[in-house]
């Protein structure tokens, strides 16, 4: 089984959800079965007790799991219906692993965030991936936060546990424009470092930019985070966000990644998708 880790830097809201889903359509229509998991790093246990003002619309999967709308573009990007067993929250984490303990599991064990918890996140992963041959996990949040750093910890023990081209990393990021009219790829740098800083190395870098990336750009961007150029696509302002995976399939996104993950013997031929 596949796995394609999605992480998002510099701020939220950047697309790193469409991204995802946009990945996993394309993967799909090559005829792979396709899931995705959604980890959301905060201690509310799932999305309904969240002010929807705040946080978006509460996603009610079919058995009654109110999630992140994420797992709503998951659904309709895929078109797989998902259980709350693809949304992995802090606090149901931690919920499963207090009550473990209360009940003397752990054999008197210190009970820690490594292994305990990196090991319950893990479990919840590759639960939710079984039977698919590729599963899409979105961390939520932006790397460096606080919140996020027991999954991404779960991503590089996980990473280690598995075979290199079993795991691939995507890593969003925000391509701003200088006032005249540069596209700026320090805040990219910047957040790849940071991801470097906790032992994870991108292989994909797709950058949010109002436009197409430059070719200039995307080479300053592969030489600063060490990935070929080959391996940086721009996720351009589109007017319908179903348009994405269009786009980021003229780029050639689905070829790489599959070529990566040693799919692409494996693929329906591109004319009968
Ligand atoms: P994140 O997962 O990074 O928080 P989302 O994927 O949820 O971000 O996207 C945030 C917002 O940006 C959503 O409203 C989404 O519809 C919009 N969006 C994402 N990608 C694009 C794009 N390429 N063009 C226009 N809007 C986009």
């Amino acid at each position: 089984r596949k796995f394609i880790f999605v992480t998002g830097g510099v701020m939220s809201g950047l697309g790193k959800g469409i991204t995802a889903a946009s990945t996993g359509r394309l993967l799909s229509n090559a005829g792979f079965d396709v899931t995705a998991v959604k980890v959301d790093p905060y201690l509310n246990v799932d999305a309904g007790t969240m002010n929807p003002y705040q946080h978006g619309e509460v996603y009610v999967l079919k058995d009654g799991g109110e999630v992140d709308l994420d797992l709503g573009n998951y659904e309709r990007f895929l078109g797989v219906d998902m259980t709350s067993d693809h949304n992995v929250t802090t606090g149901k984490t931690y919920q499963h692993v207090i009550q473990k303990e209360r009940a003397g599991d752990y054999l008197g064990k210190t009970v820690q965030i490594i292994p305990h918890v990196t090991d319950d996140i893990k479990r919840r992963i590759r639960e939710a991936a079984a039977g698919t041959d590729v599963c899409i996990v979105e961390v939520g949040g932006t790397v460096g936060d606080i919140e996020g750093m027991p999954f991404l910890e779960s991503l590089r023990q996980f990473a280690h546990e598995e075979e290199d081209e079993d795991i691939l990393f995507t890593h969003v990021t925000l391509v701003p424009y200088s006032k005249n009219g540069e596209q700026k790829t320090k805040p990219t740098q910047h957040s790849v470092k940071e991801l470097r800083s906790i032992g994870l190395q991108p292989d994909i870098l797709v950058g949010r930019s109002s436009n197409e990336l430059d070719p200039e750009t995307k080479e300053k961007i592969a030489l600063f985070c060490d990935v070929p150029t080959e391996a940086v696509f721009s996720n351009s302002d589109v007017e319908d966000i179903y348009h994405v995976p269009l786009m980021v399939e003229e780029e050639g996104l689905d070829e790489y990644v599959m070529d990566r993950l040693g799919l692409a013997g494996e693929a329906l031929p591109k004319a009968d998708r």
